[in-house]
């Protein structure tokens, strides 16, 4: 593997790091399910009248948006992490050549090499 130990480390905590501030996000406008890494949007009552019901409605649509796309950001992540412990990270899952480490350190739960992700 072209990864040395020490990038590794440095990407590993990248991921931790980042892993830690979605969770954070996440917790802010849902719950977490009994399934680790699984999060419910939370449906904030503001009020009962009909504007306020309308931007309740709103405002659980967005978060619902933004809950899935940090839910997805959050799954590649822990796979990452998981790759990291049993040696396949860095490796492109489409053509199985290595991923640049440029592009690791830019984007480390990178899951394909920049020529497969076009
Ligand atoms: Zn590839």
């Amino acid at each position: 593997m072209a990864l040395d130990k020490k990038t590794l480390e440095e990407l590993k905590q990248k991921l931790l790091a980042r892993k830690q501030k979605l969770e954070k996000g996440l917790e802010a406008i849902g719950e977490e399910t009994e399934r680790p890494g699984d999060y419910e949007t939370r449906y904030n009552e503001i009020g009962t009248d009909k504007d306020e019901n309308a931007s309740e409605v709103e405002e659980y649509v967005d978060n619902l948006a933004l809950e899935g796309n940090l839910e997805k950001q959050l799954a590649d992540i822990n796979r990452a992490l998981e790759k990291m412990k049993n040696g396949t990270y860095g490796i492109c899952e489409k053509c199985g050549g290595e991923i640049n480490i440029e592009r690791l350190k830019i984007h480390p739960s990178a899951k394909k090499c920049m020529k497969c992700n076009k």
